[in-house]
């Protein structure tokens, strides 16, 4: 295998909303360029880019996928991504490494939702993209319709380079507005190819198609205006120069036209990444961070000192923890020792590979540019920097968002419960936008992912994968009781049971204390009523008490106890009687001091196209919200309100089918408050219930 270097490289990020054809036209260069034997269907599980079992199973990519092709003395890099909403986040880590985005639309569906999220990223990143309109020989496939979409979307750089020869199933080959040829793809799905030249029917509208794309090239630059206008055209020389500057500079989004199924306009999409794209060494340096956090700026050719970003990472049954990075500068060497500039710890870097889907190919140094992989790295994850001790740089990579929603996830075997957790986090290390942790109060393993169905894939993994069985359900609320006023109680605990009796007294004032202000206890005992060495007796008589709850089985908070007399006995007293005598004495209290339920509220932030934004409002408003502000960013509003958790258990799959799958949001812990009496009732009833279910069956 060739080691190429960074002007012979091209990172291509394939990107798109799901079911445009993303997996499949990724098979469709691969097969083109002849680094398949076949083109694989995602019908039959045969992608290069689709490998885990769970992808194949469902049809969709559920992680992003390296693949690449040598065409014309170039080495492509194609990263499949998936288009899912949940997974968007794999796409934008694509997009961070990748050097420009290959955006995929149907012919049928347009814009999407996906579209847009990662037209969005690709922005932030400033990548140069081109835009493929795929499944022309669908029914309903129309270029202009998806055209006029697409200019609406994202503005007049849209332009394209290509017209489609028939649509739908007269869908055949594609008109090519630089070179005015056309090229008609056999019916076999071989991807063999005849030049033509461009059909009656498409000549004039070719010809006034061609002269838009030519107007925008010369736009961007005076002299190119001037020969345009003296010459009366450009040649294709200047044509294609001025697009692969003006594609460079975001001024011109080609379009081009593909059915990859059936495999027609592979070719001139692949000709287009090594002649319209930039070349992986483009960039001169890239910023980032040394061993202090101060900023610097690193060389990027390949003599320079190595740094790679390691952007994903998975686990294949054969070869164990998989990292696949990206070299921004100098040149990794298989089998050598680098630095963990992120965690400050060396790695030993063993055998370099190429990824080619889920096989490797072994390569002997990676050259700066390159897309590499490496089995094993002993302490180094997604998003960590790799670079030489003496030359410590980190990169900055994403950040995830936190984890929206929890579930309570439970092993259906006992004893699984570490078997589980150690799982997870092998789990959590391929893909760190799942969070888990264990609830301290409800005893509750509590997982949390981008929606449901990112929890649910992580459950099919944990059986497949790992064989823990588990099963998951919304998370109980973690309540609390405390007191609303203050109130005097006694305890006394008295027992004559024939010789040696138990016996001990107390007296305490019980008072509210601030939200968060938890529990105290205060010792005012003077003069020996109660001996020095029981008082703590009557303090842990009380703890235990409060964390069983007096209401309905939950931790009391924010109170303090002070204690302020009590009686004992010289023979019969003992910690155990204080200790009893104190929770007798917490009871009395709790019914004296108008106990009352208190519930965890969350701070929610909501973003959404403006559109969606009244309903959303008036959803919070029956869920209890509050909305404390609405910021508006372009055309995307932000809702920021507070709701109780109770009523936001399962908000990810209303804000779905409220905004069309277009809403987001983000939601932490805020405070505890109050739960309105009407609620209470039926807490202390469901909690009665459960705590007799639960007898009952032990
Ligand atoms: P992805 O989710 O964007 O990666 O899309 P896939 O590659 O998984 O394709 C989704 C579905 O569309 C599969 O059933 C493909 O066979 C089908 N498909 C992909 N490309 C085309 C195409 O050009 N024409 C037609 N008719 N179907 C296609």
């Amino acid at each position: 295998m060739k080691v190429y270097s960074g002007s012979e490289i091209r990172n291509v990020a394939v990107v798109g909303h799901n079911d445009t054809g993303k997996t499949t036209l990724v098979s469709q260069l691969l097969f083109n360029a002849g680094a398949a034997t076949r083109m694989g269907r995602v019908e039959d599980g045969t992608t290069v880019t689709d490998f885990d079992q769970d992808e194949i199973e469902r049809k969709h990519s559920i992680s992003a996928a390296v693949a690449f092709a040598e065409w014309k003395e170039t080495k492509i890099n194609l990263i499949d991504t998936p288009g899912f909403g949940i997974f968007i986040m794999e796409a934008r880590g694509a997009l961070r490494i990748a050097d420009s985005a290959a955006v995929v639309v149907s012919g049928v569906t347009g814009v999407e939702v996906t579209t847009e999220k990662v037209w969005k990223f690709a922005e932030e990143y400033a990548l140069p993209r081109l835009i493929i309109v795929n499944k022309m020989d669908r029914e309903r496939a129309s270029f202009s319709r998806t055209l006029d979409a697409l200019q609406k979307k994202f503005g007049k750089n849209v332009v394209p380079i290509q017209l489609p020869i028939g649509e739908e199933k007269d869908f055949t080959g594609v008109v090519d507005l630089v070179s005015m040829k056309a090229w008609k793809y056999a019916t076999d799905g071989s991807g063999k190819y005849q030049v033509i030249d461009i059909p009656d029917d498409l000549k004039d509208s070719a010809d006034s198609w061609r002269e838009k794309l030519i107007e925008k090239v010369a736009e961007g630059d005076d002299t190119l205006m001037e020969r345009f206008f003296d010459q009366g055209g450009l040649s294709q020389e200047e044509l294609m120069d001025g697009l692969r500057r003006e594609v460079g500079h975001h001024q011109i989004y080609p379009v081009f036209c593909a059915s990859a199924s059936h495999n027609i306009g592979g070719h001139p999409i692949l000709d287009a990444f090594v002649s319209l794209l930039p070349a992986a060494d483009a960039a001169k340096t890239i910023e980032g961070k040394d061993a202090k956090g101060q900023a610097v700026t690193f060389d990027r050719r390949p003599q320079a000192f190595p740094s790679a970003l390691v952007f994903k990472t998975f686990s294949d049954p054969f070869s164990g923890r998989v990292s696949l990075f990206r070299v921004y500068s100098g040149t990794f060497s298989s089998d050598h020792a680098y630095w963990n500039a992120t965690r400050e710890h060396e790695e030993r870097v063993g055998k370099l590979q190429l990824m080619q889907g889920k096989q490797q190919v072994a390569i002997p140094e990676l050259h700066a540019g390159d897309i590499g992989a490496v089995a094993k790295l002993k302490d180094t994850f997604s998003g960590d920097t790799i670079s030489a001790k003496d030359h410590p740089f980190v990169i900055e990579h994403i950040h995830f968002p936190e984890a929206a929603i929890p579930f309570a996830v439970e092993p259906k075997a006992r004893g699984d419960e570490d078997k589980l957790g150690a799982a997870i986090h092998r789990i959590i290390e391929e893909d760190p936008t799942i969070k888990f942790a264990r609830d301290e109060q409800t005893k509750e393993f509590l997982i949390s992912g981008q929606g449901q169905l990112h929890v649910e894939i992580v459950v099919a993994k944990l059986k497949k994968k790992y064989n823990v069985d588990v099963v998951l359900h919304p998370p109980k609320v973690p309540y609390r009781e405390t007191i609303t006023k203050a109130a005097d109680a006694h305890g006394r605990h008295k027992k004559q049971s024939g010789g040696h009796g138990q016996f001990a007294d107390c007296k305490i004032t019980m008072e509210p204390l601030a939200r968060g202000a938890d529990f105290e206890f205060v010792d005012e005992i003077f003069g020996g009523s109660i001996p020095r060495q029981y008082i703590p007796a009557v303090e842990k008589g009380i703890q235990d008490a409060r964390v069983k709850g007096y209401l309905a089985g939950y931790p009391v908070v924010d109170f303090r106890v002070r204690l302020k007399d009590g009686q004992y006995h010289d023979v019969d007293s003992s910690e155990m009687a204080f200790k009893i005598a104190g929770s007798l004495a917490f009871q009395e209290g709790m019914a004296a001091a108008r106990p009352t339920l208190l519930e965890p509220i969350m701070h929610v932030d909501i973003s959404a196209p403006s559109e969606y934004i009244g309903d959303i409002m008036g959803d919070l408003n029956s869920r209890r919200g509050r909305v404390e502000g609405v910021d508006a960013e372009e055309d995307v509003q932000v809702v920021h309100a507070r709701a109780p958790f109770s009523e936001m258990l399962t908000y990810g799959s209303t804000l779905r089918s409220l905004t069309q799958g277009r809403g987001s949001f983000h939601m932490e812990y805020s405070h505890y408050e109050e739960v309105p009496k009407q609620l209470q009732e039926k807490i202390v009833t469901e909690s009665k219930k459960a705590k007799e279910a639960h007898a009952a069956a032990h």
